[in-house]
């Protein structure tokens, strides 16, 4: 491994307001690190993790000064903003996905502009050729897949060229980069309603809606054959800190390489929950590729990193979560 995180080091963390980025602060203030900045546009009081020894600020990362204000003094930037949710979303706000590109650029300037060490973006699968991902029975996607390029359209094509940008800077201005490609990441405290969750939340949100209601049926969306890998964050975030201290200079996949069908993952969720329920299918909800699975020949070879939780494993703690919320509520 190239670079040392530093735990003098200041670590910006955008999008820390969020899922992915809740939980890695919660993750660095656990390795020690004690100069930690969380930014994210939501309110302060909407921020699924906050910890008052961390310097929280809230900004709109697609302004120039609020980049600036957030990466002056980061030795190392985690870059996790951006305006994303599942399917449901990605494929009705295009334009909104495609804006965080303003995000990604005025934090390589910011990021360059102030010195910082090192890098992290985080892409997505969703960068993949849309014909390679047209069978259930998908072949795992390289990271030479992504090219030619055909990506998701709107989220994908911001991602892709966000990716480059990277590069780029790296190339050209020294800016030491890190991108990975994450793959479906889930765990608690994320979004699992309003429009912007995800299968395996909106999954847990709709068993947990029939237990508590009594109405055992539920809506899925597509025929259920689709098939998908599902990373539990505690995977994602060990692979994101070994990929920002790595000297793996090319986007690299992080994701789980179990496929399964979202029937199956449907029927996981039944098990914990303990119930069967009638399913519905919604053919015309948004779906998505047909198939799509993460090739990790390459993090296995550099990095030795392999997802270590398997999804009934990760489903539990996550589930438990979303019903604590809504039994709350
Ligand atoms: P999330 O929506 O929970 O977190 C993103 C955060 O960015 C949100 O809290 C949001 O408020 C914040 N944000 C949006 N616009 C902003 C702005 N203008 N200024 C400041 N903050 C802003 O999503 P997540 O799942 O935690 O995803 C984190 C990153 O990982 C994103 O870049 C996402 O595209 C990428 N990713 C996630 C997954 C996944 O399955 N969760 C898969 C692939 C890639």
């Amino acid at each position: 491994m190239g670079y040392v995180l530093d735990r003098n080091d200041l670590v910006l963390v955008t999008g820390g307001g969020g899922f992915i980025g809740g939980h890695m602060i919660a993750r660095l203030r656990e390795r020690g690190f004690t100069k930690l900045r969380s930014v994210d546009i939501r309110p302060a009081e909407e921020w699924y993790q906050r910890f008052s020894d961390v310097e929280n600020l809230v900004l709109d990362l697609r302004d120039r000064e609020a980049c600036r204000t957030a990466a002056r003094g980061a030795g190392a930037i985690i870059n996790l903003a951006a305006d994303m949710g599942g399917m449901g979303f990605i494929e009705t706000h295009k334009a909104e996905c495609m804006l965080s590109v303003l995000i990604n650029t005025q934090m390589l300037m910011a990021a360059r502009e102030f010195g910082c060490k090192r890098f992290f973006y985080a892409s997505s699968a969703c960068v993949y050729a849309a014909d390679k991902q047209t069978n259930a029975e998908v072949l795992p996607l390289k990271e030479a897949d992504a090219y030619p390029a055909m990506p998701e359209d709107g989220y994908g094509w911001e991602k892709l060229f966000s990716e480059r940008m990277c590069r780029h800077f790296r190339e050209d201005y020294g800016l030491e980069t890190r991108v990975a490609r994450y793959h479906n990441v889930y765990g608690p405290h994320g979004t699992y309603d309003g429009g912007r969750e995800k299968a395996p939340a909106a999954i847990c949100r709709k068993v947990i809606e029939a237990k508590l209601t009594g109405r055992h049926e539920i809506e899925i969306w597509g025929d259920g054959e689709q098939t998908r890998s599902f990373m539990y964050i505690d995977d994602c975030l060990k692979g994101t800190l070994d990929i920002l201290k790595s000297d793996i200079l090319e986007p690299i996949n992080l994701g789980s390489d179990q496929l399964v069908t979202i029937n199956q993952l449907v029927d996981i969720v039944e098990d914990i929950a303990g119930i069967k329920l009638e399913r519905r299918y919604k053919l015309d909800a948004p779906k998505g590729v047909r198939g799509r699975n993460s090739d990790n020949t390459r993090i296995t070879e550099l990095l030795d990193w392999a997802p270590s939780i398997r999804l009934r494993q990760g489903l539990e703690p996550t589930y438990r979560w979303i019903y604590g919320q809504m039994a709350n509520r």
